[in-house]
């Protein structure tokens, strides 16, 4: 069994480290919010004063924190502090040039680097869930495949550095473009006189069959379980989707590809984000879609 740091705390975190804690590692948590640590520590996490503690005599260092700028920020204090051959394992959703430099930051000072962003959200977290997309050579995934397993039921490695943020961003992509793209043609619909159910019965069996259609219909009624059904209380938040929808505009500019359906999705999320909130379920833009409420 392994000692590991875990920092950043928060929703995501505090369930990730339990399960590490409940496969039988050593788990020292870090978070600066004296919320998370006031959680952290009524869930049984060890917790100490500040990263680098917490980070003492680590064999393994994982960080899920809310942005790139964090994730190098911690790496700049604990690269040069950590005992060498330290595996520094990101599971923070961050921009693809980020991961790649926090990897190679590691990797000079001869630790090993795993970029390993999730999907599954918060339920996800809490059950062990959650599947991993993961990026670094394969021996460092095979090293982090241990407590990848603990916190997840499914990996996939994606390829070398920054490969698992790739993946993330663009998947999301398609599904944000996907759940407007659903969320028009239930508009549509509905003034030509079809029923949503109608709409459903048909598209989720044909050509426009999606998971934003047939697992998180943003309509009550045709998936009793999905968000819309719960006034869209619960599941992947509008401002999370806005996050990773601007985290690949960002990659797509970098790398000059011409993301027209990304750019526009982004556009519209920012507007619903300001319109109802960060916190409901990504599908109710449906809602603002449906009442004509974009420009
Ligand atoms: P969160 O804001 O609840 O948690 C992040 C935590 O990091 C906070 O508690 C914050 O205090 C802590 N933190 C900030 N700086 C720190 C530092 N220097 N050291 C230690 N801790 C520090 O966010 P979350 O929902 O848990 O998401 C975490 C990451 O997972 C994000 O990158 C997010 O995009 C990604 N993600 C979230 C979900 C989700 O459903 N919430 C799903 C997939 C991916």
């Amino acid at each position: 069994m392994s000692k590991i740091a875990f920092l950043g705390l928060g929703n995501m975190g505090l369930g990730m480290a339990t399960n590490l804690t409940r496969a039988g590692h050593t788990v020292v948590g870090f978070d600066p919010s004296p919320a998370a640590a006031e959680k952290a520590k009524a869930h049984g996490i060890a917790f100490a004063d500040s990263a680098v503690a917490a980070s003492e005599d680590s064999d393994v260092i994982i960080t899920m924190l809310p942005s790139g700028k964090h994730v190098l920020d911690v790496y700049a204090d604990l690269v040069p502090a950590a005992r060498a051959g330290t595996l520094f394992l990101d599971c923070s959703t961050i921009d693809v040039a980020d991961a790649r430099a926090a990897a190679e930051l590691a990797v000079a000072a001869g630790h090993s680097a795993v970029d390993a962003p999730v999907s599954g959200g918060t339920v996800g977290a809490d059950g062990g869930t959650l599947t991993f997309m993961v990026g670094g050579p394969a021996d460092a995934v095979d090293q982090a495949a241990t407590f990848l397993d603990a916190m997840g039921s499914r990996i996939v490695r994606c390829g070398d550095a920054g490969a698992g943020q790739a993946a993330k961003i663009c998947n999301n992509m398609i599904l944000g473009i996907s759940m407007i793209a659903v969320s028009e043609a239930f508009a549509l619909g509905a003034k030509l006189g079809l029923t949503d159910q109608a709409l459903f019965d048909v598209s989720s069996t044909a050509s426009g069959q999606c998971w934003a259609l047939t697992t998180n219909c943003p309509v009550p009624g045709p998936v009793p379980t999905s968000p819309a059904n719960r006034d869209y209380a619960g599941g992947f938040g509008s401002a999370l989707m806005l996050k990773d929808l601007r985290l690949a505009q960002a990659a797509a500019t970098d790398n000059g590809v011409d993301t027209s359906l990304g750019r526009r999705a982004t556009e519209l999320y920012e507007q619903f984000v300001a319109q109802d909130g960060p916190g409901r379920d990504f599908s109710a833009i449906v809602t603002a879609i449906r009442s004509g409420a974009f420009d």
